[in-house]
């Protein structure tokens, strides 16, 4: 049986490797000319069940809507893409309802904890050159109330499996030294040792490798113009080098798998959500954090990777638009200096590497993965700000369904058939 995948980022990648396991010959194509190097670049670096929660939680439109038109909100939805988001932001809005917002919490926390067991997998056939480290996350909170929910949201953590640790402000100070010139502002942390962290790009370029060894054959600087259907399947698909055939296609193209998807008449709610990071180098700084922090009151998150910091947040709704806006920058640059004051000697503005990428954001806050209606199409798409962390797993269960297999989790939650 033979798989064609369209999308060489993190999605396919697993996705290829789990069907090259399963005797399957499998090609990869991408339009970029190496691996990860879309959504899949430079995102925050963690992996971690226990920021599961989909972003529609509860109140989450009129939290969206006291933000609108502000340059610095952590959420900004540009007018441009608001017909793109139309029917996607309707559906969107109703997964905020309690109860619907529950279910999809506890699919995402079953599968992240699911895919962080298989990267244990990984690190046994690839090593651990990927910046790895598994020392958790900690999260950090500046008043009462919103440390008391997110106490509240971690007991509901700990009853699907996740662990955690209540920490006063000086017990997360001492977790993390680095912290000590914010301690008077902590009012307490929450510590989830499950939790681990890399650079997916160097993932990316070492799981390729791996397949490539294996025998997958990866088209680079390939780009799928649409895919042929004809009845119930698709018999091609057309590519900027001619035609390519397969008896299973896999769409893990990020956010560019709704335009494809729709050409063949398959409704795909995803939409892209932009985010930033910095990476900045932290050869000279001895101080330097030694865990990856996500303070709840700035909306930042900060990972060491190596001897690197990456710093990454925000979301804007703008359409596919991938341009750097400085403002957005410039606010990642604040909460670094805010985290860590004593990073400011050791921070050269020129020398950081600005990025931005879209994350692919499924309309319920869950990913799409498996069957479509079209018999022989797959998805593996819709994992937004969680593609990293549910990489494995997602790749897993995709390639175990394509091969026949019996899925660890029921696929069925994941399908693109829930939406109706
Ligand atoms: C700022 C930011 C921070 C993030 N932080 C985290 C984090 O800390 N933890 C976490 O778990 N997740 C995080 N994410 C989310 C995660 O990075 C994404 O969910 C994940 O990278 C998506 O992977 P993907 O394979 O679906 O998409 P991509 O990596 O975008 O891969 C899709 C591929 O398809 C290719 N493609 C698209 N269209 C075509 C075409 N027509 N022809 C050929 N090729 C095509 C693209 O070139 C691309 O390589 C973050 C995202 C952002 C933006």
């Amino acid at each position: 049986m033979r798989a064609l995948i369209i999308g060489g980022g993190l999605l396919g990648l697993t996705t290829a490797y789990f069907l090259r396991q399963h005797g399957l010959e499998v090609t990869v194509v991408d339009r970029e000319p190496g691996p990860g190097r879309a959504t899949s670049f430079a995102n925050g670096g963690m992996l971690h069940a226990s920021l599961a929660n989909p972003w529609n939680e509860p109140g989450v439109f009129w939290h969206a809507f006291k933000m609108l038109g502000r340059e610095d909100a952590p959420l900004l939805v540009r007018m441009k893409a608001l017909p793109s988001l139309l029917g996607w932001g309707l559906t969107f809005v109703r997964h905020s309802q309690p109860a619907r917002y529950l279910r999809n919490f506890e699919k995402n926390v079953h599968l992240a904890r699911y895919s962080l067991a298989l990267m244990q997998e990984f690190r046994a056939v690839l090593g651990t050159d990927y910046d790895y480290a598994g020392r958790g996350t900690l999260k950090l909170f500046r008043s009462a109330a919103p440390f008391a929910a997110a106490q509240v949201m971690s007991q509901q953590l700990g009853t699907w499996g996740v662990p955690y640790e209540v920490l006063s402000g000086a017990a997360a100070v001492a977790l993390e030294p680095a912290l000590t010139p914010i301690e008077s502002a902590i009012t307490g942390g929450l510590y989830f040792p499950a939790d681990e962290s890399g650079d997916a790009q160097r993932f990316c370029e070492l799981l390729t490798a791996h397949c490539r060894a294996q025998g997958v054959r990866f088209e680079f600087g390939l780009q799928v113009q649409r895919l042929l259907r004809r009845g119930t399947r698709i018999e091609g698909v057309l590519g900027s080098q001619g035609l390519m055939t397969a008896d299973a296609y896999v769409l893990a193209a990020g956010s560019y798998a709704t335009p494809l998807a729709h050409a063949v008449g398959v409704a795909v709610p995803v939409r892209p959500v932009k985010g930033y990071s910095l990476t900045l180098d932290t050869g000279d700084w001895p101080g330097r954090p030694s865990r990856p922090v996500i303070d709840d009151a700035l909306h930042a998150a900060v990972c060491p990777l190596g001897n690197r910091l990456r710093v990454a947040g925000t979301a804007e709704f703008a359409g596919f638009d991938l341009r750097l806006t400085p403002a957005r920058l410039n606010n990642l640059f604040d909460l670094v200096t805010q985290l860590y004051p004593s990073i400011a000697p050791h921070l050269d503005r020129q020398r950081a590497a600005r990025w931005c990428g879209l994350r692919p954001m499924s309309a319920d806050g869950v990913g799409i993965m498996g069957r479509t209606p079209v018999t022989n199409l797959y998805l593996n798409t819709g994992h937004g700000p969680l593609g990293w962390t549910m990489a494995a797993g997602a790749g897993r269960l995709v390639a175990d369904d394509i091969a026949g297999k019996p899925t660890e989790l029921n696929l069925e939650a994941y399908q693109l058939a829930r939406f109706g």
